[in-house]
């Protein structure tokens, strides 16, 4: 479907954005894959995607919490693939703690990877994408952009942040053939969620499958975990001709979580 089609993806070595990059070689987009990855993780991530289809697989070590490494991350993803006709805003890292002993390195961190880093690449990415009236952008934000949770103030703010950001470069772009849009997802199993439960099993001194169990009970009203897979699928949806409409949109995926 998105045959020839050329995709950044941040935070594309593990979890979510690893899903969505499967998702795309599947589709035979060409594509630029990103993250915290050592050079044999990196070899049989591009391999595993250029088996599933994946017309040409460039990694770039790029560190999306410095600006300058972001406008790399795009000028060079433009030289590899001719140009940019996708672009998704997934690397995103989590700390949790109340918020008058939250770190300041955490906070400022997070603000860092999970927003300051989407302005960057979007800024940087968007002349091209203006020059040829095409691109989608795609920000994964979280149910935290909509709504909070205690001790995760950094995180809160910052996907806050990004559901406002593409609110505005929805609009900015909406003549253009550009369109930027939210996914919110919930509780979705990966790494990331992982240290979570960890952490909740050892304080309330509970398995770790007990613990994953209070968490769904607590917040995701459907008791099961949103997958990678449900993620990756929406995000091909938005780069479909049928989403071309949709635009400053913010899409929940989580179990009627923010219904409540
Ligand atoms: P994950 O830890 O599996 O993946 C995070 C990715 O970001 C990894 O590839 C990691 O290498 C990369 N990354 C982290 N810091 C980076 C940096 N400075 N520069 C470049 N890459 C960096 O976690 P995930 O759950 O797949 O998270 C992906 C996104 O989804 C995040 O933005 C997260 O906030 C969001 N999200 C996750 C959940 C969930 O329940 N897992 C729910 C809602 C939203």
């Amino acid at each position: 479907m998105l045959n020839s089609f050329r995709a950044v993806i941040t935070g594309s070595s593990s979890g979510i954005g690893l899903g969505i990059a499967e998702a795309f070689a599947a589709a035979g987009c060409g594509l630029v894959i990103n993250g915290i990855a050592t050079p044999s993780e990196v070899r049989s991530l591009s391999e595993r995607l250029r088996l599933k289809g994946a017309e040409k697989v460039v990694f770039h070590p790029a560190d999306v919490a410095e600006p300058e490494q972001c406008v790399s991350l795009i000028r060079d993803a433009e030289a590899e693939l001719g140009a940019i006709d996708i672009l998704v805003n997934n690397a995103g890292i989590q700390y949790v703690a109340p918020t008058e002993q939250f770190p300041v390195d955490r906070w400022d961190a997070i603000l860092a990877t999970n927003l300051s880093a989407a302005f960057h690449t979007i800024r940087a990415a968007l002349p091209g994408m203006q020059g040829r009236s095409s691109g989608r952008i795609i920000n994964i934000a979280s149910v935290h952009g909509l709504v909070a949770s205690i001790h995760k103030s950094a995180y809160v703010a910052a996907k806050h942040g990004l559901v406002g950001l593409t609110k505005v470069v929805a609009l900015e772009n909406a003549l253009n053939g550009i369109t930027c849009n939210a996914i919110c997802p919930g509780w979705v199993l990966t790494q990331l969620l992982q240290k979570q439960i960890d952490n909740l099993a050892v304080e309330g001194h509970i398995s770790s499958d007990a613990a994953a169990r209070q968490m769904l009970r607590e917040k995701q009203p459907s008791g099961q975990f949103t997958t990678v897979e449900d993620v990756a699928a929406l995000a091909l949806f938005l780069c479909s001709p049928a989403a071309s409409n949709i635009t400053g949109a913010s899409f929940t995926l989580d179990g009627g979580w923010t219904a409540q």
